[in-house]
């Protein structure tokens, strides 16, 4: 027997960790959330994505999982992991992801990433966290109106820091709300600059940084706006005064 006939094949490490769905909550026809356990070994950045699926279904002859990019709704510190979704008719993942309950494998990829950290934002003063549809997400499970005019504010680990520093400022483009519009006519006009009780009625490249999730319109006509007012994109490679992400390609 000769040396080479003894040594262990390579194990190829799976490329994905195969998790539970823990709970389901759908808010809509079109948007639901979800959470699954979490790996001990999962390790993220608040604001990052990662690749999330489903495994074949071998009795319809598939052979590959089904993949795709999802924030992380949950804090880097949380024990389990949330997400937000759209649920497209005929979308090759979401129309079976709307389906899933309790107990359902999920896969989980092992490398979140993503440009929506604090590490490339320069330090400021004030950071502005716009997001549109499924682009909530990464905003900490922004989407969820309760948590973010009241339950954020008795959590008892981040509640003090909420009350001293987060504002939830929602606008709604369709349906009658409070308050209307895009928030980039808002700030085009200064109202959300006066509503928030903010001097000068422009960003101030000095102190002022942001983060943006959503679609490629919101996010061309928001980075035009903010580099306007002086503010420049930044990359986990150079920290700059703002950052982007698509919430989805479309
Ligand atoms: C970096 C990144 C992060 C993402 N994070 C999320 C997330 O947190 N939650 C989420 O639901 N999706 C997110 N997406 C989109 C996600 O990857 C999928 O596109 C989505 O789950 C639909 O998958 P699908 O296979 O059903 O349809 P797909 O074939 O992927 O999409 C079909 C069409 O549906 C539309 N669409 C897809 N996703 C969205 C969306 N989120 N909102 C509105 N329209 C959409 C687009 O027009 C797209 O062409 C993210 C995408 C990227 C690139």
């Amino acid at each position: 027997m000769t040396a080479n006939a003894t040594a262990a094949a390579p194990v190829k490490e799976a490329p994905y960790f195969v998790e539970k769905v823990l709970w389901v909550k759908h808010w809509t026809d079109r948007l639901f959330s979800f959470a699954i356990t979490r790996p001990a070994s999962f390790r993220f950045r608040s604001g990052e994505f990662v690749m999330i699926g489903l495994p074949p279904r071998e009795e319809l002859g598939e052979k590959k999982p089904i993949l795709r990019a999802y924030s992380i709704g949950s804090p880097s510190f949380a024990e389990e992991l949330e997400f937000f979704s759209i649920k497209v008719p005929d979308g090759p993942l979401t129309s079976r992801l709307q389906l899933i309950q309790e107990g359902d494998e999920i896969l989980l990829g092992k490398k979140p990433t993503g440009t929506l950290v604090l590490d490339a934002v320069r330090p400021g003063k004030r950071l502005f966290l716009f997001g549109t549809g499924t682009g909530l997400a990464p905003w900490l499970s922004v989407a969820y109106r309760d948590l973010f005019t009241q339950d954020i504010f008795d959590d008892p680990l981040v509640g003090d820091e909420a009350r001293a520093q987060l504002t939830y400022y929602p606008t709604v483009t369709r349906e009658p709300f409070e308050r209307q519009g895009r928030f980039t006519d808002l700030i085009t006009s200064g109202k959300l600059f006066s509503d928030l009780g903010i001097d000068g009625d422009k960003f101030d490249p000095e102190n002022d940084r942001a983060m943006l999730c959503g679609s490629m319109a919101m996010i061309k006509d928001t980075a035009a706006l903010l580099e306007a007012h002086g503010l420049k994109e930044g990359s986990n490679a150079e920290p700059g005064d703002f950052v982007i992400e698509r919430a989805f390609v479309g």
